[in-house]
This record gives structure tokens, sequence and C-alpha cells, in this order.
């Protein structure tokens, strides 16, 4: 999409027009595409930098707009692409005094699109996965149900804690999840399954030809699944 957006503070000399990456509407959310937007005394004091974006630059400036919903998470009741809208940037934390009292413009943690939250990046959800190769079934049987399961969350939890704690460290929080098959099969589905806007999966496993071809598993999923995926090396 084409933003109006600064990378540094100062003048109006600081501000580009130019392609911005495209906004997705997360759970609970939409997508509006904007018509109309007023300039508001607070986007002159992210500007110069009075008042920093607390989300870092670059920065789309602009939290009064009036548009057209784009798109829109599933299951938003009554919303609909194409329909005119006006936001409403206020954003109120629902269980202090004021929120509980009904009066949530004085919420203790008052604050609105476009200036306490980027209006342009929705939060995304972040889901690590991880696909336990199955026990052979001769084994399955004479080690038990219980043993089995065991094994497959400690597996599991060897595997995507670490990832988990990663992600953490950087700011992201993920949800883990493990499902027992063929890995290919079970990332594919998994993506199919979930409402993802994109898989992210390593090119290669960890075999001995490794640099040599684009992993096996990548291979499938790439053959397989509707999801986007993005590959890295
Ligand atoms: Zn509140």
């Amino acid at each position: 999409m084409k933003a109006a957006y600064f990378k540094e503070h100062g003048g109006s000399d600081k501000m580009i027009y130019g392609d911005y990456r495209d906004p997705v509407a997360g759970a609970g959310e939409v997508v509006v595409r904007v018509r109309a937007c007023a300039l508001n005394g607070v986007d002159m004091l992210l500007l110069d930098g009075r008042f920093p974006p607390p989300e870092g630059l670059p920065h789309v400036n602009g939290c009064e707009v009036a548009g057209t919903i784009e798109t829109l998470d599933r299951g938003l009741g009554t919303l609909m692409p194409g329909q005119r809208v006006i936001v409403f940037p206020g954003f109120s934390c629902g269980v202090c005094e004021f929120c509980v009292r009904g009066e949530r413009t004085l919420c203790l943690r008052y604050g609105y699109l476009g200036a306490h939250k980027d209006l342009w990046v929705t939060g995304h959800s972040f889901t690590a996965f991880y696909a336990v190769l199955p026990v052979p079934h001769r084994a399955a049987a004479f080690a038990g149900p219980d043993l089995v399961h065991g094994y497959y969350e400690d597996d599991a939890r060897v595997v995507l804690e670490p990832v988990r704690a990663l992600l953490a460290e950087h700011g992201i929080q993920a949800q883990a999840v493990h499902k027992v098959g063929h890995p290919a099969e079970e990332i594919a589905s998994y993506a199919e399954s979930g409402e993802f806007d994109l898989l992210i999966m390593g090119s290669h496993g960890v075999g001995a030809l490794k640099n040599l071809v684009l992993g096996s598993v990548a291979t499938k999923v790439l053959a397989t699944c509707a999801v986007p995926v993005l590959l890295v090396r």
C-alpha cells in the first residue's frame, strides 16, 4: 500500500510518501482502506519527536480516519468488506475504576491507534509448530499408550521450548503446538486448518545432504500446502 510516513523526527520535510508494508487483519480486527484522514495535534507531536511513537520508527501518522472495510477477520458479525466506516481510535483497558464505571475515555491507560499503537501494524500471533515422528506400531503397542504419549510430549517440549524462549527474548509471544505424524503432511494440514497468513520454515533439515538439495519436507510442503510459505535458508 501507499502511505505518508516518517523515518526520523523533524518538520514536514521528513514526511515520505511511498510504499509501505500492507496491514493484515489479526484476530478480531479489520483493515480499513483510508479515504479521508484528519490532522490531529498529536500527529505533530509524533512527527517532531515531542511524543516519540511507542512502537518506534518508521511511523505512519493519522489516527482519525474514515474509509471502507477492505478485509476482516472471519466471524466479525455484521461487518462486511466495502462497508463505509469511521474509526474510533481510542482504546481503554476495560478493568480500571473508570472503565468499570463506563467512563472509558478517562481510562488510566487510555490510548489511541495511530499514536500509542501503530495503526498500520496489527498484532500478529505466532505458533511454533513441530511434527513428532510416530513410534512404529509394534513398539507403540509394546510400550502402551501412556508411555508413548509421554514420549511425544517430551520430544516436542525439548524442541519447542527453546524456540519459544528465543522468540520471547525478541518480544514475540508464540504458542507451541505439536502433532504426531509425517512432518510434511502435518505441517501442511495444520497450516491449512488454522487461519494462518504465512508459514515460515527452514529449507533444510540436518541431514548429511543438507546443502545439496531443498529438504524433502520443505519440498513436499511447498507442493501441497495452500498457505503461502516463506523458506529460510
Ligand atoms: Zn481503563
